[in-house]
Order: structure tokens, then sequence, then C-alpha cells
């Protein structure tokens, strides 16, 4: 589509412009679908660098499949930026507040591209509908399979839940950062994040929120 439109403004001598609309309407395809296709191929050669920049042989036995197994594996760990939320489909039922505990996530950090890992709780105050709970899972999944530090993965999964028009959104993450446990401070903490929106964002909602999410959620440090 994009050729035939630089044809056509060609034959009208407006080829200077034709690139420019051009960009506009790359750009603007890129905004509405917001998705991205990894090179697997791009990826093998890259990961083969690497190997033997760390000081290996990447002919060696247990190397050569590495760089494939490695483009494959990061198609899925960073299938986020490959996704569509599907939070679009809800359930008509009420219910003053809904509460979604442990959801297990994996997620890479932008800093030293290792996991960190653990649990988020989602709680929110419907508007008359209520999500499936597949569709936090997957909404949780949309961002945590990207480079991510651990708060920014908070407080995308509580803009997005808040901007479906639910009354409040918390949003909390406890994990664990192997960057953390494996190198550096060789800290075995756990941290804890938190993102609030909408009715939770008042004083006294946000403590008895807290209070429903504590008394349930297990292992939990917050
Ligand atoms: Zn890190």
């Amino acid at each position: 589509m994009l050729k035939l439109f630089h044809n056509y403004t060609n034959s009208l001598g407006l080829h200077n412009l034709g690139i420019s609309l051009e960009i506009r309407l790359r750009s603007n395809t890129r905004k509405i679908e917001y998705k991205y296709k990894m090179d697997e191929e791009r990826v093998k050669k890259l990961v083969r660098e690497l190997i033997i920049e760390v000081g290996e042989d990447p002919t060696r036995e247990g190397l050569k499949e590495t760089p494939k197994r490695i483009a494959s594996m990061y198609k899925e760990i960073f299938g986020g930026y490959d996704s569509d939320s599907e939070l679009s489909v809800q359930f008509s039922e009420d219910s003053d507040v809904v509460i979604a505990r442990d959801i297990q996530f994996y997620s890479m950090c932008e800093h030293h591209m290792l996991p960190f890992y653990g649990k988020i709780h989602i709680a929110y105050s419907p508007n008359g509908r209520v999500f499936g709970i597949s569709k936090l899972v997957r909404l949780v999944e949309k961002y945590s399979k990207r480079l991510q530090i651990q708060e920014r993965l908070t407080k995308n999964i509580a803009d997005e839940l808040y901007s479906q028009g639910v009354k409040g959104v918390v949003v909390f993450a406890d994990a664990e950062h192997l960057c953390m446990k494996m190198r550096g401070v060789r800290n075995d903490a756990t941290l804890s994040s938190s993102a609030f929106r909408g009715i939770y964002e008042n004083r006294e909602e946000k403590e008895s929120i807290m209070a429903l999410i504590r008394k349930r959620a297990s292992n939990s440090s917050f």
C-alpha cells in the first residue's frame, strides 16, 4: 500500500511530499498496532558473537544449537512486545472489589537482562463489568515479557486496567531479582512495588484495600 502511494506521489511530481507522508503513515501504523516481530535469524547471529566474546567456541557440541535455542526462547520471554490487550472482553457482573492474588510472573530486568520474578496481586473496583482472571493473567504477561523494571511493570498494569473505566485499581508486585542475587551486592531481598489508581488513591480506601489484600495473600512480604 505504501509503495503504491509512493508511486502515485512520484507520478504527480510530489516526491518529497510522498516521503514525508510515508513516514507519517508508518508511525501511525506502529502506534495503532504496537506489535513487534523479532528477527530470529539476527538474534542467532548476535548470540553467536556473544558466545565468542565471553571466551567460548560457538562450534563446540554443547553450544552449537545455543543461538537457535536463545532466539526461540527470546521470542517467548519477550512476547510482551507482540501482544494485544484483551481486556475489552468483560462479564456483566458487579462487585465492590475484585482481587486476583498470586499471579506468577517472570520478567527481565532492563539494566542487566537477567530475570526478576515473583507474584503480582491485582485488586480493582469494577464499574458494572468484571474481567476474567485469564485476561488479568494476559495483562500481566503483556507487560512482564519485556525488558522491564519492577516499578514500571506495576504501573503499566495499573494504568491499562484503569484505562478500562474501572473505579479504582491496586497493583502489588513482590519479586526476586537475579541481578541482585548472583552479582553486585548479592542481596537476597524481595522487592515490593505498588501502584494505586482512582478511588484507591484516597488514603482511607487505600488502607482498607491493603488490609483486605494482605489478609489472604500467601508468602507475601508487603
Ligand atoms: Zn538488574
